[in-house]
């Protein structure tokens, strides 16, 4: 029984004609759109690695904290600038100061940078620092801004709403490509669940992303930092998305060389560079014995 206004994932052909496999069967059953960002594809044969600080705090802690995600491997980098925080009263980024110690930190390791845009009126400003735009989960269904950054003509890093369906994640997806722009990458951060918060920040929704696959040929990564906010979970959250199909992980990391002790932001679920490296050599791993299936197959 169809339960009238109910949105099923039988609607998605309706709701994102332009994104979904059954409405665009170029893509086949399987295959990813590729999404580049500089020299970095999603959706290619090897998993993305973005990792970096939670927040742009000092160009010295940035830069320390670039260097330190190069050497460990990553792809990319991340960092936010205007940062959407719960209370008001918290650090709420460097805004414009942030952006330019961003792309130096990019400019110095080669790294390509993705940050998040919170406002319409600012994402040309963003889209001259960043390689890519990141709409962060409280942003998902901020329908003006994902016109805006449909309209930038940049990748964009479209985090799923905390509490958003399948339906409503593709929905927010499709305003972007609406405005011509189909350079988006989907990442899972964790949804609120019955026990999030009690033993976990949200609960990694794993499910999603053989889900997500099989409905859009757009890619998609997953963040085990948010999704888990306990760095001693960050490592297995990163290895249980990747056997789930995720195309790429997004990663904060805090050095553990800086003096200032500790991040202003989400220093509970940062790792090491250390514990990072070690993330990367799995992937490594991963790929060494798919090539070595393939050749024997
Ligand atoms: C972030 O990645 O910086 C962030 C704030 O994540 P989310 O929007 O998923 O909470
Ligand atoms: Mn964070």
């Amino acid at each position: 029984m169809k339960i009238a206004g109910k949105v099923e994932i039988d609607d998605l052909p309706r709701i994102c004609p332009l994104l979904s496999r059954r409405t665009v069967p170029r893509y086949g059953e399987a295959q990813t759109r590729i999404v580049q960002v500089g020299s970095v594809r999603f959706g290619g044969e090897r998993p993305v690695v973005i990792a970096g600080p939670c927040a742009v705090e000092s160009r010295g802690q940035t830069l320390e904290v670039a260097r330190e995600v190069k050497g460990s491997g990553a792809d990319m980098l991340r960092g936010g600038a205007y940062k959407p925080r719960t209370s008001p009263h918290d650090f709420q980024g460097l805004g414009l100061e942030g952006l330019k110690m961003l792309r130096e930190a990019s400019l110095e390791t080669g790294l390509p940078v993705v940050t998040e845009v919170m406002d319409p009126r600012l994402v040309e400003q963003v889209s001259e620092y960043a390689d890519m735009l990141q709409i962060g989960s409280r942003n998902m269904q901020n329908y003006p801004l994902l016109v805006e950054v449909g309209r930038a003509r940049k990748p964009v890093l479209l985090k799923r709403g905390m509490a958003a369906g399948l339906c409503e994640w593709l929905g927010a997806a499709e305003y972007i490509a609406n405005e011509g722009n189909f350079d988006i990458v989907l990442c899972e951060r964790g949804i609120k669940a019955y026990p999030s918060g009690e033993y976990s920040r949200y609960s990694l929704d794993l499910s999603v992303i053989p889900a997500v696959r099989a409905e859009t040929f757009l890619p998609v990564i997953a963040d085990p930092s948010h999704a888990t906010g306990v760095a001693a979970m960050v490592e297995g959250a990163s290895r249980a998305a990747l056997e789930f199909g995720a195309q790429g992980l997004i990663i904060e990391v805090a050095s553990d060389r800086l003096d200032a002790a500790k991040p202003r932001c989400d220093a509970a679920q940062a790792i090491s560079p250390r514990t990072l490296r070690r993330i990367i050599h799995y992937i490594d791993a991963r790929q060494e014995q798919h090539l070595a299936a393939m050749h024997a197959a």
